[in-house]
Parts: C-alpha cells; sequence; structure tokens
C-alpha cells in the first residue's frame, strides 16, 4: 500500500475538498495586507484554495470562506477576478481540443 503522491493536493475552502492543487485557484494575502490571486502559486503571504468553479466561488463569497481562512477582508474586485480567471480556465479546457483543425 505505497502510494506515491506526487501532485500536491489543498483543501478548498468552500467545500472542503482536497483536490489536486492545479485544479485550485490560490488566493494569497501579501505581508502588506494586499489580498489577490496567486496565478504562480508561489506568492508569499497567506494562502487559501479554491476550486475553480463558479459554484465553489459563490460559496466562498457567500459563507465569507475566503475572509476567515485568510483572517482579512476581501474586496469584491477579488471575486471579480476569480470570476474571470474561472471563466478564462474553462474557456481554454474547452478549447483543448479545438484548436488546429479547420476541416469539418
Ligand atoms: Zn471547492
Amino acid at each position: 500500500m505505497s502510494s506515491k503522491r506526487k501532485t500536491p493536493e489543498r483543501m478548498c475552502v468552500a467545500c472542503r475538498e482536497m483536490k489536486d492543487k492545479r485544479g485550485l485557484l490560490r488566493v494569497v494575502r501579501s505581508p502588506e495586507g494586499v489580498v489577490a490571486i496567486d496565478a504562480s502559486g508561489k506568492a508569499p503571504g497567506r494562502g487559501a484554495y479554491l476550486c475553480a468553479n463558479e459554484a465553489c466561488l459563490k460559496r466562498a463569497q457567500k459563507a465569507h470562506n475566503l475572509e476567515k481562512a485568510l483572517k482579512t477582508q476581501i474586496d469584491e474586485t477579488v471575486f471579480t477576478a476569480l470570476a474571470e480567471e474561472i471563466a478564462r480556465r474553462e474557456y481554454s479546457t474547452v478549447c483543448t481540443n479545438a484548436g488546429g483543425n479547420d476541416a469539418g
């Protein structure tokens, strides 16, 4: 029963499920207290993870999961940016198989 887990898993603050880091968005509160999406996953500060889907974003917004996790107020612009990032990810996922073939 030796399971090698190479992909790090993190817990979503909204649904509390452990997920592959790549399926999550990291929100970070910088040492200066600025909250932003951490696209690199390496920004310094306190981080919280959220599934890259709208349901968890809305849930987190409603229940203030991110505020609790980061122990700070979170501006609405952060949620807007998260929604945009989620939309972008969904779009790129959809388009992965669509490129390069114009015969149809
Ligand atoms: Zn989630």
